[in-house]
């Protein structure tokens, strides 16, 4: 029997880096690199009727953002903010992120995710995809990517879609919400999430041009087309494959939930460079810190959120996702999420030297 004392004791190691935070980060790191690199999983998700080891891996992963995603809403069942924000996210998955995919298959249509889109989901804006799809979806991958998502963070920030519809910031909010305290807070890790987030990004938009141009290339430039080819596999394996599973999730118990948000998702990247000029922002009540460090110590994505509070000062960073747990636990109410509808050009400033 485990008594209470234990369970306290096993929460506390899970949770703050003690052994069996390891244990479990071990074990989400084999459990990636088996569904990544071998097949194994094929015969149990045959054995339950589900056929592939994706579509075992698209139910577990709901599972874990519904549970999660329970256990959020109960936690923060006074906060409404928390709770629309965590039942849209539960639906987003089931719906668009699971059930959809799966009857489109049913139907012998193409598998299609909705709630992912480029670059997030790079091979929505590539040849293969935009001149072999049915119409709707090339409509809707060129729409959602180029200009309701760049549109949407302008008027929202990133939040609308890092903390209510993407499957990886629900995964991180929801199942992750124990471990959101873990992100490191150090001036390293803030300057390497500048420059490894935005290279990302940059390799994802050169991947994409040269995929268009060895596509247009055809049959007269078969190196090309092979360069780029290689060049995609690459990408799908470091980005796609090692750095958002099996580093991206593998890590939760000791570094935290948002490290592949963080540091290298290329959607977060861009609609970061769009919430630095939109209207999204974290107003501060004048004098109203304690300087207790709660929001610091509960931003997921690093962010010094005292820092701002103790001087006064609203502001917007590019890699804030919205998720509002810093306005939830300070003990004075001194943070507020808002759409301001005009920015003062000093806030501006502001906003630079902080990005
Ligand atoms: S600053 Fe606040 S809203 Fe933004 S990511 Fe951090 S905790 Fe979430
Ligand atoms: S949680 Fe509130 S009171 Fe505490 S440091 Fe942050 S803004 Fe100040």
């Amino acid at each position: 029997m485990i008594g209470p004392g234990r369970l306290e004791w096993l929460k506390h190691d899970l949770t703050n880096r003690g052994l069996t935070a390891w244990i479990l980060s071990a074990v989400l790191f084999g459990f990636y690199m088996v569904l990544y690199f071998t097949d194994w999983l094929n015969p149990v998700a045959a054995a339950l009727g589900l056929g592939h080891k994706w579509t075992l891996y698209g139910l577990l992963y709901t599972l874990a953002i519904t549970l999660g995603g329970v256990y959020v809403i109960r936690k923060y069942r006074h906060n409404r903010y928390q709770v629309i924000r965590t039942v849209v996210v539960i639906v987003v998955q089931v719906m668009l992120a699971f059930s959809v995919p799966l009857l489109l298959k049913f139907f012998h249509q193409p598998e299609y995710y909705f709630s992912y889109l480029w670059p997030l989901k790079f091979e929505y804006l590539t040849p293969p995809v935009v001149f072999h799809m049915p119409l709707p979806f090339i409509l809707y991958s060129f729409f959602g990517a180029l200009v309701m998502a760049p549109l949407l963070a302008v008027f929202f920030g990133k939040r609308w879609y890092c903390s209510w519809v993407c499957g990886c910031g629900g995964l991180a909010n929801t199942a992750g919400d124990p471990f959101r305290h873990l992100s490191s807070k150090s001036m390293a890790s803030w300057r390497f999430e500048k420059i490894a987030i935005h290279t990302v990004l940059v390799v994802a938009v050169v991947l994409t041009a040269l995929l268009f141009v060895s596509w247009g290339a055809g049959k007269q430039n078969p190196e090309l087309a092979r360069w780029s080819y290689q060049f995609q596999s690459a990408y799908g394996l470091i980005v796609g494959a090692v750095l958002s599973g099996i580093v991206g999730v593998g890590v939760y118990p000791i570094g935290g939930t948002r490290v592949w948000c963080r540091y290298f998702c290329p959607m977060a990247a861009m609609l970061g460079l769009v919430q630095k000029v939109g209207r999204y922002r974290i107003t501060v009540k004048r004098n109203m810190c304690i300087s207790c460090g709660l929001c610091s110590k509960y931003c997921e994505m690093g962010i010094d959120v005292r820092s701002y509070a103790q001087t006064n000062t609203s502001f917007t960073r590019a890699s804030c996702v919205g998720c509002g747990i810093c306005a939830e636990v300070c003990p004075r109410g001194v943070l507020r999420l808002e759409n301001v509808t005009r920015r003062d050009p000093q806030e501006l400033v502001q906003i630079e030297v902080a990005a």
